[in-house]
């Protein structure tokens, strides 16, 4: 009987299995219900298309963008495995062809989109297959902790349970917390979780802070033009900022796609195509761009605007280096973003109260993120919940300059913030904390009495960014926590013991561009 390695070679042409790979098989093949959790690049698309194709019946994948079945359905039959798609790109017609040659037995494996098993007609169709395996692609949308919840594919799980067929499940995805996991592992009944280090060692992440908009821009012409051997990928915020710097980048003499969800189908898929044929050098997109994007050659992303969550920000992120080489993102934070995606929070069709906690909960960890001064992926996995060495290839590994005791100024700040709760019996945000800090308390602000308190201005010659940047510092290092839809801000115990002499904390200097103040209601 030929076996999973034999399958390997022979159809993929590869010798040894990646980390992760074989045990995601093995206990499909054995019938667990199996949760894959592999960074982007790891090769999660054999674990399933293995399984698929050592077994006698029938394998769906539920995969939840078009592109991405497209382009898996392509390399499949590029490797010589049968496999079709159904999805609203097909008329009714080819519809009728294509589900007449799954039962005729033609394919091995079909992807369709979770709305489609919705369809009556088609769900009664599956039942009738000899379908063995069901995969879940990109499952951590199934997570309310997940980036891009979409509840929607519950309906979808609730069907596959329901399948008469009885078939095997199992589910993949690049990017889950331990909460997701969890989530998706009750959700789905899973039997066997298998997680594969998120590290990616050859992957440099570097952060510039302090750019205004127009220097941001400028950073990437110029990064864009000293890499011209390379590809890469722009992220922006708005599609507006990708129409916006793709014709800047074209201007400039650089050949630059662009994607966003404002495009049409067909310009969409002209610039996917684009880019994965070495058509364009760098193509800009929002963050409807890339997932499942199989081009291994990607040597950077960067970020004109700063994502929603460290979960997108390392998707996205990943898809630079997927072929192992060294490979650089470059994320351009500027404290503005932070107002962006709370506007995008602000302006979803989600309004559910859990939910907006949880995206604002999201942004202000990606705020912190971008603030620590500790090893940035050693941060990200940590965020993961494990843990390595630090990369040293990151902007705070390799860091040269000295670090300072900040001890005595972090103790000012917390202490602070002691006053201002028990004054008040609430937690502040971090504007409130620094305008008391600064002594600058905004009129409308003074009936708290927080003018009275002996740290009221106790830090009056540190600027408001500078100030504000050291209590993201703060918060980003674990000596605050930050709770509430207004980002209340509160001692931690790592802090506690820092106001008891008990810890001491250090810093690289904080690097800031000033810009005059707007003068302002202050006392
Ligand atoms: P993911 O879906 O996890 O992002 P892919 O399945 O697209 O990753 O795999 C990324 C790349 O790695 C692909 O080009 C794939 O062919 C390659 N790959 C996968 N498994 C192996 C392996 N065992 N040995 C070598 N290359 C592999």
């Amino acid at each position: 009987m030929i076996n999973a390695q034999e399958i390997l070679k022979s159809v993929y042409g590869y010798d040894t299995f990646r980390d992760g790979q074989e045990e995601i098989i093995d206990s499909v093949i054995s019938g667990n219900r199996t949760l894959g959790i592999m960074p982007t690049g790891g090769g999660k698309s054999l674990t399933y298309q293995i399984p698929a194709i050592l077994s006698s019946g029938l394998t769906m994948v539920v995969s939840p963008l078009i592109s991405l079945m497209k382009n898996q359905v392509d390399e499949l039959v590029a490797a010589g495995v049968s496999a079709t798609m159904i999805n609203s790109s097909l008329d009714f017609e080819a519809v009728k062809e294509r589900i007449y040659d799954i039962r005729q037995g033609i394919y091995k494996i079909f992807f369709v989109a979770p709305e489609r098993l919705e369809d009556t007609s088609f769900y009664d169709f599956i039942q009738t297959l000899d379908l063995r395996l069901v995969v879940i692609d990109e499952v951590h949308v199934l997570s309310q902790w997940g980036h891009d919840f979409r509840p929607s594919y519950l309906t979808a799980v609730d069907l596959i349970e329901n399948l008469s067929n009885t078939p095997n499940v199992m589910a993949l995805t690049a990017t889950a917390t331990e909460k997701v996991q969890h989530d998706l592992e009750h959700i789905l009944a899973i039997d066997k979780t298998v997680t594969t280090g998120f590290a990616r060692a050859n992957l440099a992440i570097k952060i510039e802070k302090g750019l205004s908009d127009a220097d941001k821009k400028k950073y990437i012409v110029s990064y864009v033009k000293n890499h011209a051997n390379d590809v890469g990928i722009i992220y922006a915020g708005t599609r507006k900022k990708v129409d916006e710097l793709s014709e800047m980048l074209n201007q400039s003499g650089i050949t630059a796609g662009r994607y966003h969800a404002g495009m049409s189908d067909s310009a969409r898929e002209a610039a996917q195509n684009g880019f994965l044929y070495d058509d364009f050098q760098v193509i800009v997109a929002t963050n409807a761009f890339g997932m499942g994007i199989n081009k291994t050659n990607v040597r950077y992303v960067l970020h004109l605007t700063m994502p929603g969550s460290i979960e997108a920000y390392y998707q996205e992120i990943g898809r630079a280096g997927r072929d192992g080489l060294p490979s650089e993102s470059v994320l351009l934070y500027s404290a503005r973003d932070i107002q962006l995606q709370r506007f995008f929070i602000d302006n979803s069709e989600n309004q559910e109260a859990t939910y907006r906690h949880n995206e604002l909960k999201k942004l202000q960890e990606m705020t912190a993120f971008a603030a620590t001064q500790m090893c940035l992926q050693r941060y990200i996995i940590q965020y993961f919940g494990e843990d390595m060495a630090d990369c040293g290839v990151c902007t705070n590994c390799t860091d040269e300059r000295a670090l300072y005791d900040v001890t005595v100024d972090a103790q000012k700040v917390l202490s602070n913030i002691v006053r201002m709760s028990q004054q008040r019996d609430d937690a502040y945000s971090r504007t409130q904390v620094v305008n008391v800090l600064r002594g600058k308390l905004a009129e409308n602000m003074l009936w708290t009495g927080f003018d009275k308190l002996s740290t009221y201005g106790l830090m009056r010659d540190w600027s408001l960014k500078k100030l504000s940047s050291f209590v993201d510092y703060l918060v980003a290092d674990g000596y605050l926590d930050v709770a509430g839809e207004y980002n209340g801000l509160s001692v931690s115990q790592k802090g506690i013991q820092v106001l008891r002499g008990k810890l001491t904390v250090t810093m690289r200097e904080i690097k800031v561009k000033e810009t005059p103040e707007k003068s302002r209601a202050s006392k």
